[in-house]
This record gives structure tokens, sequence and C-alpha cells, in this order.
């Protein structure tokens, strides 16, 4: 039914799915840069869509709505909210009977900055495995925010400025969320603020923020990407605190290898236990597994499924 080679390719259509290379029509599963390319033509939600053109510049392009069949060629595709970031998919594809499921990147726990995931049962299942390893386990959500909550707030009554480091599209967005909401007032990194203005216009609100000004960060909790930690808008700041977010927080070594002073793992993807409970839900015949460990294939099968690594090796033996 498809064939594997820096994407996954629907067999007899020329559709691809997340496809690692320009090709004439993709679907972008969502808008993180490891799956979207600038496609002659994208079929993504209108979210990604609006992402994408932020990120990577205007394409042609299908909007796809979640829930509705498309039919492409031979085959119907039909997207269904994934929890990752704003817009994420799962793509279902059915061709001749048979239904491909492929998950993108997902998170099985509800963020406040993503549309809940809805998880479609399918014949055949190709799923990430960013976090399949037993050793990821998050704590509940609701923990890990207010962990986030009582570190901006003790920065401050240290006299320091608060400084939230994340993925500059989804994590940074979800900060604003939680501090904003939290009525903490924000100040956020020129790159963070272009993809939030998006999210606005998708109706996430973030209560009081506005784009990082040198003159106007007193009271303010500092929102920056990765990239920005060396820069000048950190160096000069006398006093700071600085807290990272990420999955990989789960690694006692993750703060002191950031040079930061809190490390918590605020992750956008399920961990390992939803990657158990998300192929339970799918019940697919057959799983093959990407983006991420490799040994995730072989914990599947020691519970039961029918599971294999998605290789270019491998690709012949595919249905
Ligand atoms: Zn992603």
């Amino acid at each position: 039914m498809f064939s594997y080679q820096n994407g996954i390719k629907i067999e007899n259509t020329s559709l691809w799915l997340d496809a690692g290379m320009r090709v004439p029509s993709s679907v972008v599963s969502h808008a993180h840069l490891d799956h979207a390319k600038k496609h002659q033509r994208i079929l993504a939600t209108g979210p990604t869509l609006k992402l994408l053109a932020k990120r990577i510049g205007k394409t042609r392009s299908l909007k796809l709505e979640y829930r509705q069949p498309y039919t492409f060629d031979n085959c119907s595709v039909t997207l269904y909210p994934a929890g990752h970031v704003l817009g994420s998919a799962q793509v279902l594809v059915e061709k001749d009977g048979v239904r491909l499921l492929y998950s993108g990147d997902f998170n099985t726990t509800l963020s406040c900055a993503a549309e809940p995931i809805e998880i479609p049962e399918s014949d055949i299942l190709i799923m990430e495995s960013t976090f399949g390893s037993e050793r990821y386990r998050f704590p509940a959500r609701e923990e890990v925010e207010k962990s986030l909550i009582a570190f901006v707030q003790h920065a401050f009554d240290a006299g320091a400025v608060p400084v939230v480091v994340g993925y500059v599209l989804g994590k940074s967005q979800e900060a604003m969320k939680i501090l904003g909401d939290a009525g903490f007032k924000l100040s956020v990194h020129g790159s963070v603020a272009a993809l939030a203005r998006v999210y606005e216009t998708c109706d996430v609100t973030f209560g009081d923020w506005r784009q990082y000004h040198r003159d106007e960060t007193e009271g303010r909790v500092l929102i920056i990407p990765r990239v920005a930690i060396k820069s000048r808008m950190i160096k000069r700041l006398e006093k700071k605190q600085i807290v990272y977010l990420s999955g990989w927080a789960i690694n006692p070594q993750v703060a002191e290898r950031m040079a930061v002073d809190q490390a918590l793992p605020l992750s956008d993807h399920a961990d390992f236990d939803g990657l158990i409970e998300y192929a339970t839900k799918v019940g697919a015949k057959k799983i093959y597994t990407t983006h991420g460990f490799k040994g995730f294939a072989r914990e599947l099968s020691v519970r039961g499924f029918n599971a294999d690594l998605l290789s270019e090796a491998n690709q012949l033996s595919l249905f």
C-alpha cells in the first residue's frame, strides 16, 4: 500500500505523507520543520498552513478539515487531531479497502495550546516513537505546569528575571498560555511572537504579552527559543533564572548540559506509556515505528504487537 524513502509514498498515487524532500504533493502533518518541506503543493490543516506560511513561505496548498475525507487520486485521506502542536494531524489513508494511519508527532496528554487528540482505528499503523524507551515516563501535566509557575514566582521573589526556554513552535506558545493564564506578564522573542500571532488568529489567547523590547522587561517573564540562550538579550540581564522545557528533561544531566537553573519535562510528545496506549487504541494488525528510539518496535513486539522499525531496507515487504 505504501513505500518508504525519506517519507511515506502511497502506492499507485502521487501522494506523499511528510515527504523529506520537495515533491509534487505531500500531506504535512504539522509545522515542525523535520516534517515539513516546501512542496509544490501542501495538503494540511488550516493552522498548519498558516504556520508554514510564516516559517517556510507560502506555497500552493489545499486546506483539509479534521474528520473530513478528501479523495486524492484513488484513495481517501482524512486528518484527525494529534494533540502535538496547533494544527497537528494524524493522517488516515484508505485505499482498496485497507486503512493506513500515519501518526505524525502526537501527544496523548491534553495540551492547553493544541487540539485534543482523537485516535482512529486502522489496519496498518506508522507511528512516531520519540520517547519510546521505558525511562521516559512524564509526571502529570498539572504537576509540571505547577512547577513552571512556581519557578517563575520564585525568580520574581528573588528579584531575578524569569527566562523560559522552549522550542519556538508549540512549546513556547504552551508556556505563554500556562503563564499568561496564571496572570504573569510576558515578553517574548520575536520568532516566538510571530507564531503566537498565528495562534491568536486560531482563537488561542495568551493574556498580557508583548514582543520583546530591551527597555520593557521589568516585571515580565521572558520566553525565548533555545537558540537565543546565548544572545545579548539574555547576557545583558544582570539577575536571571532560566528554566528549560523539554521531555528530555527526564534525564538528570539536561539542566547542567543546557547551563540552565532548572529543566522541566513539559513535552508535546506522548511518553512511553502514551505510545503504548496509542498503539492499543489504534488496534492495527501491523505497526511500523519511525522518528525515535529504534528499540521501540521491540518494546511493542514483547507486548504482543506485530511491529517493525520502518526503514528503507524493509520497504519491499510492506503491503
Ligand atoms: Zn513535531
